[in-house]
């Protein structure tokens, strides 16, 4: 059985061509998986019934099976859907005055370990589909037009970004296709702009999402300097900051915002330090337009790390804005389910030992910032 989720609109046209079919059917029956959210195809009415026989016997549409949600008191969602094999990955609706964000997992897992974030420490199980990723769009947003009662053609989620459990762009190939199906006017019709890949810095895959579908791009660079980062960031010793930096002044070429959006988990005593935003200031200026998006870190036991104080990250987040440096501090949302940012964990069979890995002794400091401790 092909699961149709898995399908952009291409892919979905050359199924249809195999049945005898051409591709305004295929157009036909994208808009109503995606935009009326029908998983029948008896429902598909403007369908010929040979091909929703056909289809039937051959073809299903079916996102990942739901097994929990949480409501957190600010209105916040998360939904955590079992992925097999004992892995289950969470998605986070945001709502807010202006728009309603869904946050989604792009693996079970995620091999790149970084320090701050409860999904690296559970380690890495395997990619999700092309289907996993975009079943969590296409569940929370008819899920949630049917909760909120919305009338044909509004939507409940505009914007989308790859900031659940896993690296997207180490699972590009499935990521790409749910990416052309939520910009497809026939599918979500999301704006480049209201869709965000976030990552660790894989360079390469930088590069070709610049080539085959620049969305806007996030990146985590959570330290001004290589020898922290490397210790934050692992994947910084492959890819260290001025590969990374020259990666997205290339992107920009291409992407539909004219700034790259930094995120920067705000570590008590780690990279929290005057000196060390004033590093960063030198880092980027000149070189990339960039944003910063100032993180509170959400604490979790096995990280050993503490949340930075309000006056801290305040004093931090204006060293960035004096030096012209558009500065953002994120307001926590979903801490009380334990859906705001790096406290995603589902549930992770768990193949990369990434548990022992990281439970190594605490980050060494500079020397320099070793008197910044409060
Ligand atoms: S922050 Fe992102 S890349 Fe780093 S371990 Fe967590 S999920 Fe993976």
């Amino acid at each position: 059985m092909i699961n149709l989720l898995d399908l952009d609109l291409d892919a979905l046209s050359a199924t249809c061509e195999r049945l005898g079919e051409k591709r305004f059917r295929a157009v036909q029956l994208f808009r109503w998986i995606h935009q009326r959210g029908a998983a029948e195809f008896g429902q598909m009415t403007d369908l010929a019934k040979s091909l929703r026989d056909q289809l039937a016997t051959q073809a299903v549409v079916a996102a990942p099976a739901l097994l929990n949600e949480q409501a957190s008191a600010d209105g916040t969602t998360k939904w955590l859907f079992d992925v097999g094999g004992g892995n289950a990955v969470e998605s986070v609706y945001i709502p807010e005055a202006d728009r309603g964000t869904l946050c989604v997992s792009s693996q079970a897992g995620c091999a790149v370990g970084c320090r701050f974030c409860s999904t690296g420490h559970q380690g890495f199980s395997r990619n999700l589909g092309t289907g996993e990723i975009l079943g969590q769009l296409w569940f929370a947003e008819h899920t949630l037009r049917r909760r909120l009662g919305l009338a044909e053609g509004e939507r409940a989620i505009d914007n989308v970004v790859m900031m659940g459990m896993g690296e997207p762009l180490q699972n590009y190939t499935a990521l790409v296709p749910a990416l052309r199906t939520m910009l497809d006017d026939h599918g979500y019709g999301l704006s480049r702009r209201r869709v965000t890949v976030s990552t660790s810095g894989v360079v390469p895959m930088i590069d070709r999402l610049r080539e085959d579908c620049p969305v806007a791009l996030a990146v985590s660079l959570h330290a001004g300097d290589d020898a922290l980062r490397d210790q934050l960031v692992p994947i910084n010793r492959k890819y260290p900051i001025a590969e990374l930096l020259d990666a997205c002044g290339r992107y920009l070429d291409a992407a539909p915002r004219d700034f790259i959006t930094f995120e920067y988990c705000m570590l008590d005593g780690v990279n929290d330090s005057p000196e060390q935003a004033r590093a960063l200031v030198r880092l980027v200026h000149s070189r990339v337009a960039c944003k910063f998006n100032l993180i509170p870190f959400n604490p979790f036991p096995q990280s050993g790390l503490m949340r930075s104080p309000r006056e801290r990250v305040l004093a931090f987040a204006s060293v960035l804005q004096d030096a012209g440096l558009v500065t953002t501090i994120r307001r926590t949302r979903g801490d009380d389910i334990a859906a705001a940012c790096g406290q995603l964990a589902g549930e992770v069979q768990d193949r990369t030992r990434a548990g022992e890995r990281l439970s190594r002794p605490a980050i060494r400091l500079h020397p320099a910032d070793a008197g910044v401790r409060h």
